[in-house]
């Protein structure tokens, strides 16, 4: 770990920087293409504990990168580079895991995490949260990250709504009760869905305890949300791994959130707790079975399929092309549509 604070270095970072030990004990490098990591001076060799290796006599240059050890285009490993470095069961070791380009950088992985990939923020916040708490560090998320999760955002293949809501939601202008305070409205009320805590955004949508359910039953993994404070700086930090289902569920799921949420506050109403992440599977299957085949088996050649689940509807207008269960989902829902003679999604 030989990063040392550098330009203007984040609170973040510092902080990393500062438990360098902590994160030495559980850290190495998953090797992309090579180029940031040490030979000699980072843990990046697959091993029960993450270790750094003595660099043999032999070899004299100190800083050398993996890279050396890799093909130009960093698909493969020289065997003779390794060998020239390495004990037999060193090089078995370091060929078992496959270089992987397609990463582009090189990154920390947490070792002890059940997938592997634990990635180092979350790893370190999970055994240093307390230590975070005495930090009054507020958004700590880099410029560029977050330009690639606007981007991100404004792509995905679902109705500008969800979109248009998941960007308030991250920017935090959808009016709570705390940021209705904020710009000078007198509520004095704490969230009408718990009634145990001010509803600010992070708390309506991700946090309150009424919330919990659904994220214990949603379909995707969102349990690294306990680690933030704030829409943003979770989704920047951690939905750059993520799938597109996985944040295009999380989108609707948030839009579902306030609704609910609304109806309660205004009409009294309460929702039926939906899991997070279902819906889109529920209604393909059902407008298939239901509609679908019927029309099929009477006979018709034309059909317009009517359907609320707005997701997979939007999606039938795309071209489908993406690796994606959605994706995959919408072409199966497409090529079963093949055998009617015109077909219009509604
Ligand atoms: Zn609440």
């Amino acid at each position: 770990m030989g990063a040392t604070c550098g330009y203007r270095p984040s609170a973040t970072w510092r902080s990393l920087m500062a438990g360098k030990g902590v994160l030495n004990k559980g850290v190495r490098r998953s090797i992309g293409n090579g180029r940031s990591t040490g030979v000699w001076t980072d843990p990046w060799i697959p091993s029960d504990a993450p270790t750094i290796s003595i660099r043999p006599s032999h070899i004299e240059i100190e800083d050398e990168e993996v890279s050396v050890l890799l093909n130009e285009d960093a698909t493969e490993w020289i065997d003779g580079e390794l060998r020239a470095r390495f004990e037999e069961d060193i090089c078995t070791r370091i060929k078992s895991i496959p270089p992987n380009p397609s990463q582009g950088d090189d990154r920390w992985i947490w070792e002890h995490d059940s997938k592997g990939l634990y990635y180092v923020k979350t790893g370190y916040r999970s055994l240093m949260l307390e230590t975070w708490n005495q930090f009054n560090h507020g958004l700590d998320i880099d410029e560029g990250s977050t330009m690639r999760f606007w981007k991100r955002i404004w792509k995905l293949p679902i109705t500008s709504r969800y979109k248009v809501f998941l960007w308030r939601a991250c920017l935090g202008i959808i009016p709570t009760v705390d940021s209705l305070e904020r710009r000078g409205m007198v509520i004095n009320e704490e969230c009408g869905m718990c009634n145990s805590a001010p509803e600010d955004v992070f708390h309506a949508l991700v946090d309150c305890p009424n919330l919990q359910l659904l994220w214990v039953m949603a379909s995707f993994d969102y349990s690294s949300r306990v680690y933030h404070a704030n829409i943003l700086e979770w989704l920047v930090v951690e939905a750059a791994e993520w799938s597109e289902e996985k944040l295009v569920a999380l989108a609707v799921a948030l839009y579902h959130a306030w609704e609910r949420r609304n109806n309660k506050k205004f009409a009294n109403e309460v929702s039926e707790q939906k899991s997070y992440g279902h819906g889109w599977r529920e209604s393909w299957t059902s407008f298939k079975l239901k509609g679908l085949e019927m029309a099929q088996q009477i006979g018709k050649t034309h059909v317009i399929v009517e359907s609320d689940a707005k997701l997979v509807i939007d999606m039938l207008k795309t071209p489908c092309n993406q690796a994606s269960t959605l994706n995959a989902l919408c072409r199966d829902i497409l090529s079963f549509c093949s055998s009617f003679q015109v077909v219009i999604f509604n």
